[in-house]
C-alpha cells in the first residue's frame, strides 16, 4: 500500500493534458500524412513506373525497350599502291638486312631470259630477287618478282667469302649496261619505290644499300656500271 501510494504520488496521471496531447499528436500526424501524400502525388507525376521485380530480367515483353540492331562498322582496306607480289609469303619471310643493286650488263633482257642464262651456268635459276625491265624484253620500269623472293631463299647475285650478301641481302637487277648508258627514268622510279618498300619493311638503313661492286667482301666488279646514279638514288630515299 505504501509503495502504491508512493508510486501514485510520484507519477500522477496527467488527466488534464491527455486530450490536448492526443489532439496535438493526431494533428501533427494528419498534417504529415497530408504532405507525404502530396509528395507522392507530385513525384508520381514525374517518375516512370518501376518495373515489376517479379518479371524476370530476360523477359521480352512489349514493355521493354529493345535497342535496334547495330549495323557492323564497314571494314576499309588500307589504300596501297604496292603490288601484292612484292609482299613475301607468310610463314617463310626472312629477316633481310641489306639491298644490293646490279645491272644486267646487257642491253636487253628480262627475268625469264636471265633465268635460262643462269641455269645454263649450273645455278638453280635466276640469281636475283627482283628484275626491273628497260622496255626491251619486259616493260620499262616493270618489276618482275623471281622465285627466290617468292620462296625467300638465298640469292646468287653477290659472291663474298662468307656468302653473307646472298644470304641476307636482297638482289635487285636493272636491265641494261650502265657503263654505256643511264638507266631509264621509269627504271629509277621503280627502283626507288621498291627500295622504299623493302627498307621500311625490314628497317634497312641507307648504309646497307650498296651497288654490287661496293658491297663488303664482294669480288671486284664495276656493277652496276659507272653511269648508275648512286648519289641521286640514295638522296631520293626517305627512310
Ligand atoms: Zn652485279
Amino acid at each position: 500500500m505504501v509503495i502504491n501510494k508512493l508510486l501514485s504520488f510520484k507519477t500522477p496521471k496527467p488527466q488534464k493534458n491527455i486530450s490536448n496531447l492526443d489532439f496535438d499528436i493526431s494533428r501533427r500526424f494528419f498534417l504529415k500524412s497530408l504532405s507525404a501524400c502530396g509528395v507522392i502525388l507530385i513525384s508520381g507525376c514525374q517518375t516512370q513506373p518501376t518495373r515489376d521485380p517479379y518479371i524476370p530480367k530476360n523477359y521480352g515483353g512489349s514493355d521493354l525497350i529493345i535497342p535496334p540492331p547495330v549495323d557492323p562498322i564497314p571494314q576499309v582496306e588500307p589504300v596501297s599502291d604496292i603490288p601484292w607480289n612484292w609482299y613475301p609469303p607468310r610463314g617463310v619471310e626472312k629477316n633481310w638486312t641489306a639491298i644490293i643493286v646490279h645491272h644486267s650488263a646487257t642491253e636487253t633482257g628480262n627475268m625469264a631470259l636471265f633465268d635460262r642464262e643462269h641455269k645454263n651456268k649450273g645455278w638453280d635459276g635466276v640469281g636475283y630477287d627482283f628484275v626491273i625491265g628497260n622496255g626491251s624484253d619486259s616493260g620499262d620500269g616493270e618489276v618482275e618478282v623471281t622465285f627466290r623472293w617468292r620462296q625467300q631463299i638465298t640469292g646468287a647475285h653477290c659472291k663474298t667469302p662468307d656468302n653473307w650478301a646472298n644470304i641476307d641481302g636482297i638482289g635487285i637487277c636493272l636491265v641494261g649496261n650502265f657503263n654505256n648508258r643511264r638507266p631509264t627514268q621509269r627504271q629509277m622510279d621503280a627502283l626507288v619505290k621498291l627500295t622504299d618498300f623493302l627498307q621500311k619493311r625490314y628497317r634497312i638503313p641507307q648504309s646497307r644499300i650498296t651497288g654490287h661492286g661496293e658491297t663488303r667482301g664482294a669480288h671486284v666488279t664495276d656493277c652496276p656500271g659507272d653511269l648508275f646514279p648512286m648519289v641521286a638514288f640514295k638522296s631520293s630515299l626517305n627512310f
